[in-house]
């Protein structure tokens, strides 16, 4: 339902903050459960079913503070119940991914099939949790973060906004077909997000993603591709927003 993203420079803010502040923007949409992943130092993911106050409550307990990159999720579920293992982000087994989606995999059945047959462990009943085990799997076969991501959204029929972060790195990476996904160039970072509202309070300079576009989120900005991995230029434009 509700994607938020965000890496910061050094003079950056809170990667927390930002993104329970983005995901408390989206709220309106409606959601069942909420979650957050940080990849650095090491992989953290906090989610559970419920308001977000719910989630709020489990990232106070925890030491997350200073951090540059998070993504988090509002789920609206239609796979699966809300509940706290459903909730996103979904990981591959060793947590070396995060990542949260919005939209259906139609073909998730027959993925996970696949993945189960192979050893895979499901800890979820989502459509998502396939696509952090393609990921893992790819890694597994000597991938870097970037084709491993590629390689998973290569095989996804149906619809997405998928983000993803991998442990140890401060870089977002993006996807989409049918479900939409903005990227948000700040001063101290760059933000990611199914809606504007998530980071306008931040960046009024926006740039929308297409159908079948990746993207690539570092402090500094974002670099964009195709399908094939060719560089595609997508405007920026400054929006008039009335918050
Ligand atoms: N299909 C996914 C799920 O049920 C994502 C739902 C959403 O868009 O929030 O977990």
């Amino acid at each position: 339902c509700g994607i938020v993203g965000y890496v910061g420079t050094a003079a950056g803010e809170d990667a927390v903050d930002v993104v329970l502040d983005g995901l408390s923007s989206l709220e309106y949409r409606g959601y069942d459960s909420a979650g957050l992943a940080v990849p650095t130092p090491s992989m953290t993911v906090s989610k559970a079913a419920g308001e977000l106050s719910a989630l709020e409550g489990i990232v106070s307990r925890r030491e997350l503070a200073g951090e540059a990159t998070g993504i988090g999720h509002t789920r609206w579920s239609t796979h699966g119940a809300p509940s706290d293992a459903n909730a996103h982000p979904h990981c591959d087994e060793r947590e070396r991914v995060a990542v949260v989606h919005n939209g259906i995999i139609e073909n998730y059945q027959r993925l996970r099939d696949d993945l189960v047959e192979s050893g895979v462990a499901f800890r979820s009943e989502t459509d998502t949790e396939v696509v952090p085990h393609l990921i893992g799997r790819y890694l597994d076969r000597g991938a870097g973060p970037e084709e491993a991501f590629r390689l998973a959204i290569d095989q996804l029929e149906g619809s997405y906004a998928i983000a993803a972060v991998f442990e140890g790195s401060e870089t977002v990476y993006a996807a989409r077909r049918d479900s939409p996904l903005v990227v948000g160039l700040g001063e101290t970072g760059t933000y990611l997000a199914s809606d504007v509202p998530a980071f306008v309070e931040h960046t009024d300079r926006v740039c929308y993603l297409e159908d079948g576009d990746f993207a690539r989120l570092s402090a500094d900005g974002v670099v964009v591709t195709d399908g094939e991995g060719h560089r595609v230029d997508r405007p920026t434009e400054t929006i008039a927003w009335d918050p």
